[in-house]
């Protein structure tokens, strides 16, 4: 039997293999050069170009270039007037922010245990933890796999809720048909560095109602007048006036440079993932130690990672230990997410506790996201394939 690399074998591979790296080519490095050259770099003709293609892309009527998803999740809150006393109804299977937003404001981020399956929130379960304070639920699409958008929104019409989607793994994704950031009232995108689509940083707001992006446009940029960065062009003026406390989310035109270059290969970004899936899914499909990610039939998935389940019961080491011995075969790993409630501060505010959410929490004890971007090669993730086999036919009880 093989030696791992963590007992002193032989690494499967001398080079580390990062577990996601950006795609960026020419064309996003000359577009970047054309906005330093051009003596406007900060939110300007750029941004506006982005986002008009965004919205055409994504079938929306409104969409708003923002510094992150972080301040769109942000300011569909706050332009949906969620406040203190408020209840949003979330999934615990995220990163922090979708619910550090919801405290931002006050309000209280009230999760609801997600789906064997997709791991997203359960729609079935969504309507026990409607209160009288609820306001808005917050489905967050998991690993780019649409939410059942239809019963989430068939549960907000029903109790007058609103609907925000964090998609920040979700550019491109597509529910029935319909492309996600065209259904909920408020749709949030991540361009962070190791998003489907990158701007370095960044995020996106995509709305059809018109009060929606008229007040997140507002508080974006310190609640001056809509067009406020033109103040230093030819047919800018000096005169502003602030009409709401706003924030300062403005995506910059580098940023939106970017954007521009790697939303027009979208498609190619997500087949390159989509092949490497089809790769990984075929390997481990013999491996009862590992269970693969699923998707319904009716979605397009952006396969924004490869979250594996390692079924560390039929094996002498935990999963800790598991992501130190691919680390040692110069494997990198990363796992999304710590359920959010597990956290210390969200424990002592709110009080929950280990058990709340028994399908997250067991499934957050099994998950290794393996290397999974655009520019990997066949051989990379035979790499991959090949060092967690090793890992498992050595210890396997
Ligand atoms: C990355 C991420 C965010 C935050 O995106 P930023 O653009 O970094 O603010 C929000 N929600 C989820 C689920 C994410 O993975």
């Amino acid at each position: 039997m093989e030696q791992p690399a963590i007992e002193g074998g032989k690494p499967i591979r001398d080079k580390f293999l990062p577990f996601s790296l950006p795609l960026i080519e020419q064309e996003e490095i000359d577009q970047v050069v054309d906005t330093l050259k051009s003596g406007w770099v900060t939110t300007g003709p750029k941004v506006k170009k982005f986002e008009q293609d965004f919205k055409d892309f994504g079938k929306a009527k409104f969409s708003l270039a923002l510094g992150s998803c972080t301040a769109a999740l942000h300011l569909a809150l706050v332009a949906l007037d969620i406040k203190e006393n408020d209840e949003v109804i979330t999934s615990p299977f995220t990163f922090v922010s979708t619910a550090n937003v919801i405290v931002h404001q006050k309000a209280k981020p009230v999760f609801v245990d997600i789906d064997k399956d997709t791991y997203n929130i359960d729609a079935k379960k969504i309507e026990a933890a409607i209160t009288d304070k609820t306001k808005a639920i917050l489905p967050v699409h998991y690993a780019g796999h649409p939410c059942d958008m239809d019963e989430i929104m068939e549960i907000a019409k029903k109790h007058n809720l609103k609907v925000i989607e964090d998609a920040a793994h979700a550019v491109g994704a597509e529910y029935k048909g319909k492309r996600i950031g065209s259904i909920g009232d408020a749709t949030c995108f991540s361009f962070y560095a190791n998003k489907v689509m990158t701007t370095g940083e960044g995020g996106m707001l995509n709305t059809n109602d018109e009060n929606i992006f008229n007040k997140a446009s507002l508080y974006s940029l310190h609640g001056m007048d809509r067009d406020a960065w033109k103040r230093y062009s030819a047919t800018g003026s000096w005169f502003y006036e602030v009409k709401a406390p706003g924030y300062k989310y403005n995506m910059t035109d580098i940023q939106a440079s970017i954007g521009l270059e790697q939303l027009k290969k979208i498609d190619k970004l997500i087949e390159s993932r989509g092949k490497i899936v089809k790769f990984y899914d075929a390997s481990f499909k013999d491996m009862p130690e590992i269970i693969i990610p699923t998707a319904k039939e009716y979605v397009k998935h952006t396969r924004y990672i490869y979250p594996i389940r390692v079924k560390t019961d039929m094996l002498k080491i935990d999963r800790a230990q598991f992501i130190k011995a691919l680390a040692a075969e110069n494997i990198g790993t990363s796992v999304h997410f710590i359920p959010v409630h597990l956290h210390p501060f969200y424990r002592q505010k709110y009080g929950y506790k280990e058990g709340d959410f028994p399908i997250a929490e067991n499934v957050y004890k099994e998950l290794i996201s393996i290397p999974l971007f655009p520019a990997m090669t066949e051989q990379d993730a035979q790499d991959v394939v090949d060092a967690i086999k090793k890992i498992i036919e050595f210890y396997r009880k």
